[in-house]
């Protein structure tokens, strides 16, 4: 489902054991404890299936892509090349749209820099949302644009109809987030992109925290550029990519200069490659690549629908565990809600919280979570952050709720 709506009532179940024993850092003990990982916002761990195309790789094909016609740069460049085609039937959509990318950061910036840039007269405005991740934020500033934040209401959902009243013929660009990173609250992102496309407006849509978690469907979705990053979703760190409409593509500068975007180089004057490979100069991250795709066919495998239900049961098990615990208050409470607990406690600052709660094997991330402008709303400097993925269980939520409690007692 594009906007992520509820999860399927009959989604097939896991087989926990099974899918842990894929993850060999999940035995790993911590402090001498049972390590409970709840960090997946910021990264996922990797599953064996992307350890071992990582490794095959390195093994048995190494070399650089594009450039040669010995056998090792043949397999390399049919490795990579296929790791883009991998990616874009996941995503239902064209190979040459996939540009392969550091990630939703560098993808950001890249429509900042080549598509919004050009475009921009003084006073245009970027249109998004008080949720958003400092990706999202930051690109449209160095550029010049003018940020428009729309409110997030009390239970961290977005004030639609404010968002919607915030849409002006100085708006050059709306750009979502689709699943706060730091709230977990979905955005209705096919109304939002209804709404824009009523006005004529581009839309991006940040899905670094969607695409782990359900079903995007490119081909249908209406956005104008989409992105995301490999390691929130199994894969390796270092890779994302970016999606746009081919028209975009054709009509953007390039990013960065050098090897593989070129067609022809003179002293006087260069020519660009075609898209996607307009857009990645130099020796590109291979094995990255390689790696994402590995980790979208685990995705895969274990089925989006399965992993879905799993973790909204869970998220409803660990709001409900954390609820019994004494003065914690529970930031983001949309009903529309992926696999984050956000949470503050009275009197007890969150690092402080966080480092407790390392020594008992738990990890979860204190901060801002890269959105300043959304602890700001809140009220707070940083918040605990638990965030889900399809290996936790209710043995990680009791875990946490444990060493919470122990948290509380040290502290307060
Ligand atoms: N957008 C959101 C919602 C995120 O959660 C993150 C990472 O946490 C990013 C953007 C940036 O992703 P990356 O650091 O992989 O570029």
């Amino acid at each position: 489902m594009n906007d992520l709506g509820p999860a399927p009532i009959a989604a097939p179940t896991l087989d926990l054991d099974t899918i842990r024993a894929q993850f060999p850092i999940l035995a790993e003990p911590i402090h001498g404890k049972r390590l409970a990982y709840l960090d997946n916002a910021a990264t996922t761990q990797k599953p064996l299936a992307v350890l071992h195309a990582l490794d095959d790789y390195y093994r048995h094909a190494n070399a650089n892509v594009h450039r040669a016609v010995h056998e090792l740069a043949a397999r390399a460049t049919s490795r990579y090349e296929g790791a883009r085609d991998r990616i874009a039937a996941f995503f239902s959509t064209q190979r040459e749209q996939i540009v392969f990318t550091r990630g939703t950061t560098e993808s950001i910036n890249i429509v900042a820099r080549c598509f919004l840039l050009p475009r921009l007269s003084p006073g245009d405005e970027v249109l998004i949302t008080g949720m958003e991740h400092h990706s999202n934020i930051v690109p449209w500033q160095l550029v010049g644009a003018k940020v428009v934040a729309a409110p997030v209401l009390d239970d961290g959902s977005l004030d639609l109809d404010a968002w919607r009243g915030l849409i002006s013929p100085r708006t050059k660009l709306i750009s979502v987030v689709q699943v706060s990173n730091s709230l977990g609250t979905i955005n209705p992102i096919a109304d939002m992109i209804a709404a824009a496309k009523a006005h004529g407006i581009p839309v991006l849509v940040d899905g670094a925290q969607a695409i782990a978690h359900s079903r995007v469907d490119l081909s249908t979705l209406g956005a104008d550029f989409y992105c995301g990053s490999a390691h929130k979703t199994f894969g390796p760190t270092g890779c994302g990519f970016l999606w746009a409409r081919s028209e975009h593509y054709e009509s953007m500068i390039p990013w960065l200069g050098g090897g593989d975007m070129i067609r022809t180089v003179s002293f006087e004057h260069s020519t660009w490659n075609e898209v996607p490979y307009k857009f990645e100069a130099g020796t590109p991250d291979i094995s990255g690549a390689i790696g994402f795709a590995a980790s979208l066919d685990w995705i895969e495998q274990v089925g989006l629908d399965a992993i879905a239900a799993h973790e909204h049961e869970l998220l409803e098990y660990g709001t409900a565990a954390l609820a019994q615990i004494d003065g914690l208050r529970m930031i983001g409470t949309a009903r529309h809600k992926a696999g984050i607990l956000s949470f503050v406690i009275d009197q007890a600052h969150p690092h402080d919280v966080g480092a407790i709660l390392d020594q008992d094997g738990v990890a979860v991330r204190t901060g801002h979570h890269c959105t300043m402008p959304l602890m700001h709303r809140f009220g707070v400097p940083a918040t605990i952050r638990a965030s889900l993925a399809v290996y936790n269980g209710r043995d990680d939520i009791d875990q946490l709720a444990t060493a919470l409690r122990k948290a509380c007692r040290l502290l307060r």
